[in-house]
């Protein structure tokens, strides 16, 4: 094997594309995925998200274009020759099974000499060896997508595919997953290719994300980048709540309400928790809202007040 640098390719798309019989559900996608890199593919619903997952782990076939792993053109392999894995929403283990015999499972066209002292080894990497023997049905919602996840990777693919794997969890776990995800990725070092049309889970967690919408890409870049530098409206409106004032975007978190600047009257104050939302009415047209630390927003409805922000923090799309 050639020696591999830290950065390179693992997973490349060069101008896929997917046609339906009624629409084209991937347009022209070119994507450069790092290895060990925790990449994901944001939009919303029907952009063409797990249209890309499948065409790389081989159950659609691109119409044009080429999908390239590991520096082998792989698009018209079949998927059992393709060294990836898909952890999917539902998790699909084996209630029958323990742990380790869910894990082992993923081992089964594989059988080795080494592997028990595998199995276990995983096991321990996603911290379930001490459940070793229990059922899916006596493991928390967080432990079984553990279990899937390291029946995935038992078999170390070069890249995992994960289709929205936390949809299916309760809000409060979704959070405490996500943390636990992006350190597993991290601990494993296998590049995740994960798919989401949730922001902040893919702010969260990722090193790269795509955004994608209606089948094409528009924009790839770290978290910040996309965020504080999106490319078009499409992106800094998907990313967060946006101001738009006179063609330029302002994020909530950028508006102070101080002595000077524009006026504005408020029309409404929800509280948070940890944040305010202030709604107000420019007095020069257009509607805004800021987002403020609770203790310092006393405002009401009808006030009226005053509000600016740093040039550096204006959005230019
Ligand atoms: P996402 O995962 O981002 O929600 P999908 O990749 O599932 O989006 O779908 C992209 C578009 O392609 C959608 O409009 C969907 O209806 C369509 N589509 C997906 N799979 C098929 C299929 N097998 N046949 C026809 N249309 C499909
Ligand atoms: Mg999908």
């Amino acid at each position: 094997m050639p020696q591999q640098t830290a950065h390179d390719t693992i997973l490349e798309l060069r101008r896929v594309s997917k046609d339906f019989a009624t629409q084209r559900a991937v347009a022209d996608v070119s994507l450069e995925i790092p290895r060990g890199a925790f990449f994901s593919l944001l939009g919303p619903s029907g952009c063409g998200k797990t249209t890309i997952l499948r065409m790389v782990a081989g159950f659609e076939t691109p119409t044009t274009g080429e999908v390239w792993l590991n520096r082998q053109r792989i698009d018209s392999l079949p998927p059992y020759r393709r060294n990836v894995n898909t952890v999917f929403q539902s998790y699909a283990l084996f209630p029958h099974l323990s742990v380790q015999g869910n894990v082992e499972f993923g081992l089964r066209h594989k059988k080795g000499t080494d592997d028990i002292k595998r199995v276990l080894d995983v096991l321990k990497q996603v911290h379930l060896e001490a459940k070793a023997s229990r059922k899916p049905s006596e493991l928390s919602g967080g432990e079984r997508q553990r279990v899937a996840l390291a029946r995935a990777i038992v078999l170390e693919p070069d890249v995992l595919l994960l289709d929205e794997p936390l949809s299916a969890l309760d809000p409060q776990l979704r959070k405490q997953v996500r943390v636990e995800l992006r350190d597993l990725q991290r601990r494993v070092g296998v590049t995740f290719l994960f798919v989401t049309h949730d922001q902040e889970e893919a702010l969260s967690m990722s090193d790269q994300i795509a955004v994608m919408n209606g089948g094409a890409l528009e924009q790839v870049g770290t978290p910040r980048e996309i965020y504080a530098q999106p490319r078009s409206r499409f992106v800094a409106d998907f990313l967060g709540a946006m101001n738009w004032i006179d063609g330029i975007g302002v994020r909530p978190e950028a508006v102070s309400i101080c002595p000077e600047g524009r006026k504005a009257v408020v029309t409404g104050v929800t509280y948070l928790g940890s944040f305010c939302h202030i709604a107000m009415t420019l007095t020069e047209g257009g509607e805004l809202i800021a987002a403020q630390v609770p203790p310092g927003s006393t405002l009401q409805s009808g006030q009226t007040v005053c509000v600016t922000w740093n040039s550096v923090d204006e959005i230019h799309v």
